[in-house]
């Protein structure tokens, strides 16, 4: 340091630095190589970490080089990641910052734009991607999820052992999920997946049967579940808003009651709803359906689960609830892919876990553009385990 300068009043300070030459080889900052001699002096001004209550930038000298590829280059320096004004360690802290706080807080914190906090926090999780070593992907999840009028459906691509998301993708179709296949992975890579757990939705299984034809799938219970719930609401739809007037009072706001599990619901909230089932013998027929299909994953045997399964679906006579008689045909449609819970283990409730915390996310970053950052996030997240509420729910 030769020369600083502190504004009492702002509460800032500047220092300069000038860095020892010693025999050091320079870097060239376009392509790596090492040159021995410097061209010129220059100088940048970087924002780095506060000293004490100043905020603080460092003027720093460098050297360029004339790279033989590249030309005139400023030369590599470690501390300074990237074009944007800032330290390295300014950019780890503002990034550390943003795991667990959103980026208008931490814009905040350390009075910045919100837009700059993001590119930050964007540049701190490429860094850390590109260093991290990568689990290989055995067990394949494929999941949609809701993005928002203006993105609407995304594909969620992602590795069921890790637990992480790898990769997004726009629309839900045939190619979406073939674009993963090609872009993503080896011909090597493709052929180690063992399984893939996805909804019983037709463009992802021809996708997976094209590109990964070894591969087995298996319909997971969150999916399938996620069905029963619809054809709960479907049946709760038609028996009591067709009637209008007061049956609709009775039933207002009892939606998520009908889809939550009877476990996980306070007596409170069970005397609510044996109230509903007194009024509607239909919709307590649909609730208990759901329940009961859920003790379908109970099972390890395919004999005992498809045992099981018929039996659900023999209840199903003389009901006349076309949704479960819908859902039943959908099941047995897709028996293999049930069965084959039985035959390759795969961790189940990681798809659930992974939309949980890109829910989380969203709700807390207000809508993300940038659908790389987006998915960064969830890594970051997935990996250091700092929200993985939905897991532990399952537990
Ligand atoms: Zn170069």
């Amino acid at each position: 340091m030769f020369q600083q300068e502190i504004d009492e009043k702002a509460k800032t300070l500047k220092l300069w630095v000038r860095r020892k030459r010693g025999n050091r080889k320079l870097v060239c900052s376009g392509c790596g190589r090492k040159l021995l001699e410097p061209h010129d002096v220059t100088e940048r001004e970087v924002r780095d970490l506060p000293c004490f209550e100043y905020r603080t930038t460092v003027v720093i000298e460098l050297y360029r080089v004339r790279c033989p590829d590249c030309g005139l280059k400023i030369e590599k320096v470690e501390q300074l990641p990237s074009k944007a004004p800032f330290s390295k360690r300014f950019e780890e802290a503002v990034g550390e910052a943003c795991e667990s706080a959103s980026a208008r807080r931490v814009a905040k914190q350390f009075g910045m734009a919100e837009s700059t906090v993001r590119a930050i926090d964007l540049r701190y999780l490429e860094r850390w991607n590109a260093e991290r070593k990568k689990p290989p992907l055995r067990h394949l999840g494929v999941d949609e999820i809701f993005l928002g009028k203006t993105t609407k459906f995304v594909t969620v691509v992602s590795n069921l052992e890790s637990g992480e998301p790898l990769w997004f993708g726009r629309e839900r179709k045939k190619e979406t999920l073939d674009e993963f296949f090609r872009t993503q992975l080896s011909a090597r890579q493709r052929r180690r997946i063992e399984a893939a757990c996805v909804d019983m939705w037709e463009p992802f299984k021809s996708s997976i049967q094209e590109w990964s034809p070894n591969c087995a799938i298996v319909y997971d219970k969150f999916h399938i579940m996620q069905h029963a719930n619809k054809a709960v609401d479907e049946v709760r739809r038609a028996e009591f808003f067709r009637k209008g007037g007061r049956m609709r009072d009775v039933v207002k706001g009892k939606r998520w009651l009908l889809l939550t599990r009877w476990v996980h619901l306070t007596a409170d909230k069970r005397q609510q709803l044996n109230q509903l089932f007194a009024l509607n013998r239909k919709v307590m027929k649909a609730y208990l359906l759901k329940e009961s299909l859920e003790r379908l994953w109970t099972y390890t045997y395919e004999g005992a689960m498809l045992r099981y399964l018929k039996s659900w679906t023999l209840q199903l006579r003389w009901q006349r609830l076309p949704a479960f008689e819908k859902l039943a045909h959908m099941l047995v449609d897709h028996l293999e892919g049930i069965l084959n819970y039985c035959r390759v283990k795969v961790r189940f409730g990681v798809v659930e876990a992974i939309n949980g915390n890109i829910k989380t996310l969203l709700r807390r970053g207000r809508g993300y553009k940038n659908l790389c950052y987006l998915l960064l996030k969830a890594q970051r997240m997935a990996v250091t385990k700092t929200e993985f509420v939905a897991f532990r729910k399952a537990a």
